[in-house]
């Protein structure tokens, strides 16, 4: 697509979408370090380490619905993180930290879309 032609259809969108559009990369980077600082002020509020066996590294932490339904929880919203890291913020009460082997055995024992190892 020529510059010409791009800002043409660039103009119908928020000047956000604009800079999108003709700096993906830019846009990305920025995304993508806003995400991470974001999962990061989450997982800190929640207690920076799996409640279950204390590892702390957060590459490996989940955020873990206490009650189940994170599945459908993701399905009903279309920003996924931006909606969902404010939903931990407003109700901390129904996440926890897990590491990934705790999430996993958990979904594991309460068949959670997962095969159930004997
Ligand atoms: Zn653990």
């Amino acid at each position: 697509m020529t510059q010409a032609i791009q800002d043409q259809f660039t103009g119908l969108y928020s000047p956000q979408r604009r800079f999108a559009l003709r700096h993906p990369e830019k846009y990305n980077a920025t995304r993508r370090n806003w995400s991470h600082k974001r999962r990061l002020e989450i997982i800190s509020k929640l207690g920076n380490k799996c409640i279950i066996c204390g590892f702390d590294d957060p590459r490996a932490l989940c955020i873990d619905h206490i009650n189940g339904g994170g599945r459908e929880e993701l399905r009903n919203i279309s920003n996924t993180s931006t909606r969902y890291y404010r939903m931990v913020e407003e109700h901390p009460e129904r996440y926890q930290l897990l590491c990934h082997n705790h999430n996993w055995i958990k979904k594991c024992e309460n068949h959670e879309g997962v095969k159930v190892w004997d």
